[in-house]
């Protein structure tokens, strides 16, 4: 099965990236062909930078390739939060950038990447919809966002042709797309600019500013590290901060015309710690993610799923299945993306915890601006304090496990 199921069933090809031959000299070296390296690459070659981007596999090959594709507006952790945690001032510059994240991905995006409009945040109790209408209350007045409208239980119902959630949040300023295409389209956008991108080149050591793979050698003014939930194999004292989840996705056949999903084609997440996620595909399947683990990818996926999205949609009893594939989220302990540097010239983001679709596109300009001597993005992202994860190099996995499953509990009060 292709590890990016349906999406790589349906994108045309990029034409090849070779790997990596021989000891080049670059202004830039960004390692990981996913969201973040590929708009740092962009950013850095449109100003005129030399810039190489090396990818272990294929461009959009992990997170990037393979994700729910929704587009979720602001950050992961909710603005109250995060004027409680940082101060409003700081909190305002991270609500800024996300807006900022967000005009970039539907302006990359705007061709060839099936974008859309609208996403419904379903509430999976009471207390979650009271949660969503203060938080949306306080967006509008503190931060300007009118895009928010509450939906009552009948007018959710409608919307997605459901009936499990009390209430829901339409925000028309988010949406969704096709990831894979939008990992391929960006990485026509960067080439197109300049910029050098190989693939099949995993870095498997830094030493300075020099990145070494099997085949040669980058030697670059700045390395720039977007590996997400890969970057604490390549530099290990970052591994402390990040974590893997394994998130499950499948893919129906393309519904049959008289079926109620989606009237209202937005995406959707509900309101749980381990949640279920899900939009229709422009060839009208549904594409449902519901489970995680923290271990092993089952070998068989649909199964696992299944029942999930039966529980939402019991109308699609007779539906079947014909992709299921995973990915591993990269989470952090705080749930917002951790940017810093190794050595003043090796600088990292990562982190995005679920929601990296747009955060992305502005993670990957801050690290691109700040190796060309601006980081004034960067500082913002850099600032926010990251925590480590509990546990240590042998405990830290259990221990991880049992806090997410904790979380899993939660779920059910
Ligand atoms: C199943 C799933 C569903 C998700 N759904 C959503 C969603 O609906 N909305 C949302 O906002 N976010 C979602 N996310 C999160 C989002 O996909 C990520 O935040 C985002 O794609 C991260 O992009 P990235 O470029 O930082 O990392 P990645 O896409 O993981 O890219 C990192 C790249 O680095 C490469 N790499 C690793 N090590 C090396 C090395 N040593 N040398 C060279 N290359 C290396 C990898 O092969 C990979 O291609 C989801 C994630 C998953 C897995």
């Amino acid at each position: 099965m292709e590890p990016q199921g349906y999406y790589a069933a349906s994108t045309a090809a990029l034409p090849p990236a070779l790997p990596l031959r021989g000891d080049i000299r670059a202004d830039i070296c960004v390692v990981g062909g996913g969201f973040t390296g590929l708009s740092a690459a962009l950013h850095a070659a449109r100003t005129g930078a030399k810039v190489v981007l090396l990818e272990a596999e294929t461009i959009g090959y992990a997170a990037s390739g393979r994700n729910g594709g929704q587009i979720h507006p602001g950050n992961r952790k909710e603005q109250a939060e995060l004027e409680a945690w940082l101060g409003p001032q700081h909190a305002g510059d991270l609500w800024a950038l996300s807006e900022e994240a967000r005009a970039l991905v539907f302006a990359y995006a705007a061709v060839g990447c099936d974008l859309k409009r609208g996403l419904v945040i379903a509430a999976h109790n009471e207390r979650m919809a009271q949660a969503l209408a203060e938080d949306a209350a306080h967006l509008e007045s503190r931060y300007d966002y009118h895009a928010l409208r509450m939906m009552s239980r009948a007018e959710t119902a409608e919307a997605l042709g459901t009936e499990v959630y009390p209430a829901a949040r339409f925000d028309g300023g988010g949406g969704h797309l096709h990831p894979l295409k939008f990992a391929r389209s960006l990485a026509g956008q960067a080439r197109a600019a300049g910029a050098m991108l190989f693939e099949h080149s995993p870095a498997h050591s830094i030493d300075g500013t020099t990145v070494r793979t099997a085949g040669g050698s980058v030697t670059a003014d700045h390395v720039l590290l977007a590996c997400d939930a890969f970057t604490g194999t390549l530099v290990p004292d970052v591994a402390p901060y990040i974590a893997h989840v394994e998130s499950f996705i499948v893919a129906t056949e393309p519904l049959p015309t008289d079926a109620n999903v989606l009237p209202n084609d937005a995406a959707v997440a509900d309101t749980r710690h381990v949640l279920d996620y899900y939009r229709k595909s422009t060839d009208n399947r549904l594409l449902f993610a519901g489970r995680e683990s923290y271990w092993n990818v089952p070998k068989d996926i649909a199964p696992v799923v299944r029942p999930r999205m039966l529980r939402v949609f019991p109308q699609l009893a007779d539906v079947a299945i014909e992709y299921a594939w995973s990915g591993t989220v990269g989470i952090t302990r705080t749930r917002m993306p951790h940017f810093g540097r190794v050595s003043p010239r090796v600088l990292f983001g990562h982190g995005y915890s679920g929601h990296g679709v747009a955060l992305t596109m502005v993670g990957g300009k801050a690290l691109a601006e700040a190796a060309l001597g601006n980081p004034e993005r960067f500082d913002i992202l850099a600032r926010v304090p990251p925590r480590k994860l509990p546990g240590g190099p042998f405990l830290r996995k259990p221990m991880v496990t049992a806090a997410l499953t904790l979380l899993k509990w939660r779920d059910l009060l």
